[in-house]
């Protein structure tokens, strides 16, 4: 088996551009052309947004979704979605107690709840200002939770100039969702590829698996990998475009 996994916002789809359909077309052809390949978009949206942006973008339907940053994962299973109730026992069983990280996070300054919608059951979400201090803020949250059996994935939202944390269990996140699908399909590691642009996806491209790293992700990210270009593939196309070529180096299309 092989498991193609992929983050969408600012990897498959731009937030901000409006772009051709041509890629994405070309893409979901390649994919359908693989032998034994599963499917799995991981992504920060919620399970809502995220059936929404694979509908309005005619992105090929996956037979798994993690979203929830890879805090939940749900199954396809004869047209209808179901969540993966093992992967939400083995999350639970972390100890993951998101009142008492709230307790503890309680007088960390320039940090904000997020939005009720994009919280959930394995993820708590917070806004930071990106004001002078903010990577104290990011140390101080590290070390509160250093004990824990949570950690904190960070990535910014450039266009807004803001941070956004999430705090998850340490077992899970885009890594923890990745790792779990592999072993749930059984396939073996250098069969696996997951795609991504940003910060959150550091944990799953660092997994041990393939990976590509979309043209247009950070430079920091890019310097970060173009070393490794032998298990993770630095793209220079954007987008979709990105992972067309990176499929094509990985699976030898
Ligand atoms: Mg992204």
């Amino acid at each position: 088996m092989k498991l193609f996994a992929c983050d969408l916002d600012n990897t498959l789809i731009p937030q901000q551009e409006e772009v051709g359909r041509d890629n994405i077309n070309e893409l979901n052809r390649l994919l359908k052309l693989i032998p034994n390949l599963k499917i799995a978009y991981i992504s920060g949206r919620n399970f809502t947004l995220t059936l929404k942006v694979l509908s309005e973008h005619h992105l090929l339907k996956p037979d798994f979704i993690a979203p929830d940053v890879g805090n939940s994962i749900y199954v396809l299973k004869q047209g209808e979605w179901s969540k993966d109730t093992k992967y939400q026992n083995y999350l639970a069983a972390t100890g993951f107690d998101q009142e008492k990280i709230k307790r503890q996070l309680k007088n960390i300054k320039n940090i904000y709840p997020q939005e009720k919608e994009v919280q959930s059951e394995f993820k708590l979400s917070y806004y930071l200002d990106l004001g002078g201090e903010y990577k104290d803020v990011l140390s101080d949250i590290k070390q509160v939770l250093k004990k824990s059996s949570a950690q904190l994935i960070y990535s910014e939202d450039e266009l807004k100039n803001i941070g956004l944390l999430d705090i998850v269990p340490k077992k899970g996140g885009k890594a923890g969702a990745l790792k779990f699908l592999a072993e749930k399909i059984g396939a073996e590691k250098d069969k696996v590829v997951y795609a991504g642009d940003s910060g959150n996806d550091l944990n799953a491209l660092n997994a041990g698996f393939k990976g590509i790293l979309v043209g247009n992700a950070s430079k920091d990210l890019r310097d970060l990998f173009s070393q490794e270009s032998s298990r993770v593939y630095v793209a220079k196309n954007r987008f979709s475009g990105g992972i067309i070529e990176g499929i094509r180096y990985l699976f030898s299309f």
